[in-house]
């Protein structure tokens, strides 16, 4: 690819190039990452030499059996730990070895969204309060915040279930409001680590076509990872890890 978001600024550029590179820039960038997780004296190699470019809008599936080094990718690109060696980087701009906590945290908060193979959701809390959880900690105004947490509940098909506890939800139910939540603030990226594992196919394949939905309405980038090739048919883009390496990265027409 000619146009990178990382060329030099005093690069002179056409004005095309220009506005291609905006709209086509990497917001992930990972250069040569290896993960190394000590056990004892046992030195586990879960990642080895990955290198991913992934654009803005991007509906990527990262794939590979279980112990692949699924997780551990996606916990490098949503900035929850940093690479033994090698670079991330993120938005164009950030190096995630290079952040302080500070820093790390307001680029998970406000860029980020994270959905969990386990749904995570406060039990005590309903639907509204779940999904409006990230608004609260980004301290947005309570009017404010009720009505874009109803705009998108609406959008997920749970408004009529908006007061309910995620106890009294079924497992596909919950994983939307996962999908919202992980939504709600208009992140440029979010990260779902195995979003379909305790969900039967079906209900599984619905919460990936809301998913998909959601990156053609907002524009919003997704990667998500699955050992299951069932899943896989909805993604653009399949990434293949297998021991910790890259095997195959192909786009689907
Ligand atoms: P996947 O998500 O594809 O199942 P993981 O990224 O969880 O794979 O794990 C990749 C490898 O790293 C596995 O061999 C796993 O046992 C090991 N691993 C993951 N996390 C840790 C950890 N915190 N400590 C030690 N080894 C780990
Ligand atoms: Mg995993």
């Amino acid at each position: 690819m000619s146009c990178r978001f990382y060329l030099p600024t005093t690069q002179s550029t056409c004005g095309l190039c220009y506005i291609s590179k905006i709209l086509m820039s990497d917001i992930i960038v990972t250069e040569k990452i290896c993960k190394n997780y000590s056990l004892g004296t046992h030195v586990v190699r879960a990642l080895v030499d990955v290198d991913l470019h992934v654009g803005m809008g991007e509906f990527l599936c990262i794939v590979g059996p279980s112990g692949s080094g699924k997780t551990t990718l996606l916990n490098l690109i949503g900035c929850l730990d940093v690479p033994t060696s090698g670079t991330v980087k993120m938005f164009g701009q950030y190096e995630t070895a290079k952040l302080n906590d500070k820093e790390t945290t307001l680029l998970r908060r406000d860029r980020i969204g994270f959905i969990f193979q386990s749904f995570n959701l406060l039990p005590v809390f309903n639907v509204m309060e779940n999904v409006g959880l990230p608004l609260e900690l980004q301290r947005v105004p309570k009017a404010e915040l009720d009505k874009r947490v109803k705009a998108l509940v609406e959008e997920v098909g749970l408004i009529e279930y908006a007061q309910h506890r995620p106890d009294e939800l079924s497992g596909g139910q919950r994983q939307r409001v996962a999908v919202a939540r992980a939504l709600i603030t208009n992140p440029q990226l979010v990260l779902a680590d195995e979003p379909t594992a305790n969900l039967d196919h079906d209900t599984g394949m619905a919460v990936l076509e809301l998913m998909l939905e959601m990156n053609r309405n907002h524009g919003t980038t997704f990667i998500f990872s699955t050992h299951d090739p069932k899943v896989m048919g909805i993604a653009k883009r399949i990434v293949t890890v297998e021991d910790g390496r890259i095997k195959e990265d192909r786009n689907v027409a």
